[in-house]
């Protein structure tokens, strides 16, 4: 049994039942439960409060799932990149402080199907779902290593609504206050716009934040750009985001004459008003190499303005990480 890869409400219980199968007292299940999220340990043998025939008990039964720390690399920017090693295939997940808050970028997939032109992880091709521990574990680990995350992003490497069971339990243990207790403003979920499966993270009653990887507001150009644009056409996105009824966010890659014109900020304008979304402008990360241009800055700043003037409140993302690869949209496992 993984405890790790249960809600925290259905862990206690199990650890409620093998506790007492094993004829300990019940206060016992307390102590163990918390060391799975609220005080993580590696291994049981460093649960200083438990008698030596549970720790027994626990590792036969329910041995602790971990990943290998295979990398780790600091930006000049404080920035720090995790390369985390799974029996099969690794994931990658990036710290970024700034100021009080200190958000983790995390992975959900090895690779991602969706081809997104200019993304690194999208050349990798499809590997694999990660389980929910796997997800959570990213988490996990940085609090054993004395770093607490207060806010995370599902921008690693995958889509995460194309491995929705997973990401769905994952959100309870990131939340509950059993788990790691971050509020769920806190938990930004972000999507290409799995229709079926947004609808599905839109009935979770806890308000996670929802960005949206629009990248071009009208269907012909996000087709050049997104794939996912034939299966889910952006008229059939915006009607499901009017219906959401949280605070979205717009996330909008700059490409320099794909994505950048006037006409590009009147229609993006109009479709985060439609919604009453915020746009987030991104600086092209340099991925995928398909030949695709960065807008300048002075660019990106002339569209910020354009929008403001229409009424959408818009910000312009700063790149965190450039130099060790962990800008959003360049993470990818070679081997
Ligand atoms: N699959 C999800 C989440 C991971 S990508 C999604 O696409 O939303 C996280 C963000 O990085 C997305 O908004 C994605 O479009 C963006 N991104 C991908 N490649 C990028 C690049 N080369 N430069 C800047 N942002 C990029
Ligand atoms: Fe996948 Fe997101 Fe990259 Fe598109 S941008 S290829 S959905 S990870």
């Amino acid at each position: 049994m993984n405890l790790l890869d249960l809600t925290p409400t259905t862990a206690e219980q199990r650890v409620g039942e093998l506790v007492k199968s094993g004829g300990f007292e019940k206060y016992r299940a307390r102590q163990v439960f918390n060391w799975l999220w609220t005080n993580p340990i590696p291994a049981w043998d460093q649960a200083t409060n438990l008698p030596r025939s549970l720790v027994t008990a626990l590792d036969n039964h329910a041995p602790i799932a971990r990943p290998f720390l295979a990398k780790r690399q600091d930006s000049s920017d404080g920035t720090i990149k995790f390369l985390w090693e799974f029996d099969a295939g690794a994931v990658e997940s990036v710290f970024i402080p700034e100021g009080k808050r200190a958000t983790l970028c995390i992975s959900s997939q090895v690779g991602c199907a969706f081809g997104c032109v200019f993304c690194s992880t999208g050349t990798m091709g499809f590997g694999r779902n990660l389980a929910p521990w796997e997800i959570t574990a990213q988490v996990r680990e940085l609090h054993m290593l004395g770093i607490k995350p207060t806010n995370i992003v599902f921008m690693g490497m995958g889509e995460p609504l194309h491995n929705w069971s997973a990401v769905d339990t994952a959100l309870t243990q990131l939340n509950a206050p059993g788990g790691f207790g971050i509020g769920a403003r806190h938990i930004t979920l972000s999507t290409v716009g799995l229709l079926p499966q947004l609808a599905e993270f839109a009935k979770r009653k806890e308000q996670f934040r929802l960005a949206i990887s629009l990248h071009a507001s009208n269907s012909a150009t996000r087709q050049t750009l997104m794939p996912v644009e034939r299966k889910y056409p952006l008229p059939e996105l915006k009607k499901l985001l009017r219906e959401f009824s949280r605070r979205t966010t717009l996330e909008y890659v700059m490409v320099s004459n794909v994505n950048d014109s006037d006409q590009d900020a009147e229609e993006l304008s109009q479709f985060a008003n439609d919604i009453s979304a915020h746009v987030n402008l991104l600086p092209l990360h340099p991925g995928a190499g398909s030949g695709l241009k960065g807008s300048r800055h002075e660019k990106i700043d002339e569209f910020a303005k354009l929008l403001a003037g229409r009424g959408t409140p818009v910000s312009v993302r700063r790149s965190r990480g450039k130099d060790i690869d962990a800008a959003c949209g360049q993470l990818a496992i070679k081997e």
